[in-house]
């Protein structure tokens, strides 16, 4: 029997939490999240394939995902000139609203006799509670307030030149839609796509520049948001865009460590690499990262053992993402340079932003089918 805390109730605590405990029922496992139940931050995210037919979409471990109103999407739209460019996206996408999806992972833990303490922030290496378990696994996410707990974990950070912001919107997207709009002097992005059957996520972003210009960061956020739906008017026709509290404009956080672990202490999820919003595969990671840690505890006798085969399986996976969501991220970040490119030159520019990499669908399949087998 092991003593296991994890920190943080988001997809990769909560995926590994309940994963190891169906592979180890006798270990003792609990939860600390820093918030209370009700608030997660974030409207919907796209995830791959059906659920109960895709390892990696974490709906596909729930017991009843369609009570989650999940959307499928096969299409994509670029907006480039104001003309729509349409192509597979080359596979199904599953849209779920992030608040839902979290709060159902957490009752499948609960569920499981895994405890879950909310309003529980653990904050500092001091408070690290390293006597009393066998195992602490970090997985708090992008964290802007205490960036690391221990210095051997201090993690390497950079913030993406583009300001950005999350909005929901009641205007439902059927297609991954990419639009890039010049307004004035200005670029803007706003990726779309429903999760619901009645919300879509609206993600916007500009440079630097664009946001000082506009004033977008001396508006209230009502203002802001409605400046903003004047510029994709075409897109939302008619709905308004909403903002989470808390969830203002700011610049993209990436977060990168060379070890995902220091004696007892390990990483999972954003809280060890987070990517791109433009490659959308942050959740994927998370469920993919945490069920390889589970096989490593499953196949070998020790914890230090453990820790250092899923160093040395995860590490190489979490690399390859980086570079997928850096290079992606770059590319939007750059975007004004090819604005005058024709439809056709664009998308194909588009296209290419990743084509240099070995594929990242692959190598994720490639490491959860060694992790499922157990
Ligand atoms: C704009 C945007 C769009 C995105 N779209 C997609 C998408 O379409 N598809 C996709 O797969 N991914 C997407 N992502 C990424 C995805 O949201 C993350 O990769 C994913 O949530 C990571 O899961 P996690 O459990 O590691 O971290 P989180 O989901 O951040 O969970 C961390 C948890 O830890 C808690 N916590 C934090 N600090 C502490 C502490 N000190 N003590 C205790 N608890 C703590 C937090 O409250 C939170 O509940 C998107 C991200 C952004 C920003």
């Amino acid at each position: 029997m092991k003593k296991i805390l994890v920190i943080g109730a988001g997809p990769a605590g909560l995926m590994f939490a309940s994963q190891l405990k169906l592979a180890k029922p006798d270990w003792r496992i609990s939860i600390v999240e820093k918030n209370d139940p009700q608030e997660v931050a974030g409207w919907g995210v796209v995830l791959p394939g059906k659920p109960g037919q895709h390892p990696a979409n974490p709906l596909s471990y729930l017991e009843r995902p369609e009570t989650l109103d999940p959307q499928f999407v096969e299409d994509f739209k670029l907006v480039h000139h104001n003309e729509p460019n349409l192509m597979s996206t080359g596979v199904l996408l599953c849209g779920v609203e992030r608040r839902g999806l979290v709060q159902a992972l957490r009752a499948r833990c609960q569920s499981l006799g895994i405890d879950i303490r909310y309003e529980s922030p653990l904050l500092s290496e001091e408070q690290l509670p390293l006597d009393d378990y066998d195992l602490i696994v970090a997985a708090n996410g992008i964290n802007h307030k205490t960036s690391h707990f221990t210095e051997a974990l201090a993690p390497q950070l950079a913030y993406g030149s583009n300001k950005y912001i999350w909005y929901g919107t009641s205007q439902l997207f059927d297609q991954m839609n990419l639009v890039f709009r010049t307004h004035g002097k200005d670029i803007f992005i706003a990726h779309a796509y429903k999760y619901s059957s009645r919300m879509s996520t609206f993600v916007v972003e500009c440079s630097e520049e664009t946001f000082a210009r506009a004033r977008l960061g001396e508006m209230s956020e009502e203002a802001a948001a409605e400046y903003i739906a004047g510029v994709f008017k075409a897109e939302l026709n008619g709905h308004g865009l909403v903002a989470q509290p808390g969830l203002g404009w700011r610049n993209f956080m990436t977060l990168s460590h060379d070890r995902s672990y220091d004696g007892k202490l390990v990483l999972i999820g954003d809280a060890l690499q987070s990517g791109h919003f433009s490659i959308g595969h942050g959740t994927t990671m998370a469920v993919v990262v945490a069920q390889l840690l589970v096989k490593a505890l499953c196949a070998e006798s020790s914890v230090a053992a453990a820790l250092a085969s899923f160093d040395a399986r995860a590490m190489p996976l979490v690399k390859l993402f980086s570079e997928h969501a850096n290079s992606s991220r770059d590319w939007f970040e750059t975007v004004d340079g090819r604005m005058h490119l024709s439809n056709a030159e664009f998308m194909q520019s588009f296209d290419a932003r990743r084509k240099a990499l070995p594929p990242l669908p692959e190598a994720l399949a490639r490491n959860l089918g060694y992790a499922l087998d157990r």
